[in-house]
């Protein structure tokens, strides 16, 4: 083993989390010195955006149901027009990592406070990652303006969330703290959060999905997602998140199904050089031998999409993203090479356990 040496910096962050912490909100913004703020939401959860509004009266300016994936320019643009148009001082993200980036997009331009909701496990809501797409392309970036000042986690929002996005979305923020156990970055108090945040999802998610209106599990996949996505916060991607940008922004695929596929292959690629992730989610997986194989079991239990082909990919484009990702690497803990991830990807698209 070897000597400890490593930097730590800690994002500031202010977590309300349990049933019923919704109500909540007002003080939240008292808190924040928010007195006129825009509520942002994705179409299908305009209702909640309304019954947010209403709950903080004329708090609340107006509810923005244009949330998108990946935050189109032109939805961030509409989305600031209206902040200036009702002379909104902060906005309040109610929803998935659509909602979040959308309100990330705004703090980012216009410097306005953020408050976030969360109704999925993608954990975008603890990071200071914000990512804008135009013409098909996503560009991405990190600043501290788009942290949210404030974020209230109250699993009974979750309890809507249907059995598929609620199993990839908690995939996608294991996804997170996998990586950050063997980032460059990695740190001691990042990589105990990453442990228990892969414990508490992977126990609570089969129960999520088994039954959908567990308030207990639906908790402590939330807890699971707050400390996942400080993780990815905290630390720097490697290679299972360059090869779903890579997906996702090639070929259009789906974003938490991409994420859930291609981890436990991604992670089978980095376990021989990775010993301390390993020994780590074996503990977080319930003393498992091979935590890729386990990762991919647990998606065959919550019945997700195994395979890249499933999810519309063509066999043909795996030498595309192979380029792709060879030509603007992110950090590995072990070298990548046009042989390993063309293999990775052809049991990945193919639907076979991870080797
Ligand atoms: P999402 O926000 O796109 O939501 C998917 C759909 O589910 C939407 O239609 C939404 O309205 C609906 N939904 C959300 N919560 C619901 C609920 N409780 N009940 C019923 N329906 C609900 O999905 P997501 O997986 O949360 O986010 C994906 C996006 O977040 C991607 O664009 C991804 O790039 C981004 N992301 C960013 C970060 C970051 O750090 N910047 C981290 C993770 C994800």
């Amino acid at each position: 083993s070897q000597v400890r040496a490593f930097s730590y910096q800690s994002l500031p962050m202010r977590v309300v989390m349990g049933p019923g912490v919704l109500g909540r909100l007002a003080d939240e913004l008292d808190a924040a010195g928010l007195k006129r703020v825009l509520i942002l939401c994705s179409p299908p959860q305009q209702a909640l955006g309304e019954v947010v509004a209403q709950l903080i009266g004329d708090r609340a300016v107006g509810v923005c149901p244009h949330a998108r994936m990946h935050v189109p320019v032109e939805s961030a643009a509409a989305a600031r027009d209206r902040v200036a148009e009702l002379g909104a001082d902060g906005c309040v993200a109610v929803g998935g990592g659509s909602a979040i980036g959308l309100g990330k997009a705004i703090a980012l331009e216009l410097g306005l406070k953020i408050i976030a909701v969360p109704t999925t496990y993608a954990g975008s809501e603890m990071t200071s990652v914000w990512g804008l797409t135009e013409n098909g392309r996503k560009r991405t970036g990190k600043d501290p303006r788009v942290l949210p000042v404030s974020v209230l986690y109250d699993p009974e929002l979750t309890l809507s969330l249907p059995a598929l996005a609620s199993a990839t979305s908690g995939m996608n923020a294991i996804a997170h703290a996998v990586e950050a156990l063997y980032a460059p970055d990695a740190s001691p108090v990042i990589s105990l959060m990453a442990e228990e945040g892969v414990r508490s999802l992977a126990a609570a998610l089969p129960a999520v999905v088994a039954k959908g209106k567990d308030l207990l599990a639906r908790g402590d996949a939330q807890y699971g997602a707050w400390l996942c996505g400080a993780c990815l916060g905290a630390t720097t991607m490697s290679l299972h998140h360059k090869l779903c940008h890579a997906l996702g922004g090639t070929l259009d695929l789906p974003h938490a199904e991409t994420h859930t596929v291609v981890l436990p292959h991604a992670l089978a690629y980095n376990q021989p050089a990775a010993p301390d992730a390993v020994a780590a989610l074996q503990r977080a997986l319930g003393g498992v031998d091979d935590p890729a194989t386990a990762l991919w079991e647990l998606a065959g239990r919550l019945s997700t999409p195994r395979s890249l082909r499933e999810l519309g990919m063509e066999e043909d484009d795996i030498d595309q993203i192979v380029e792709q990702v060879l030509a603007h690497p992110y950090a590995n803990p072990r070298e990548v090479t046009a042989d390993g991830l063309t293999r990775l990807l052809s049991r990945a698209w193919a639907g076979e356990p991870p080797a």
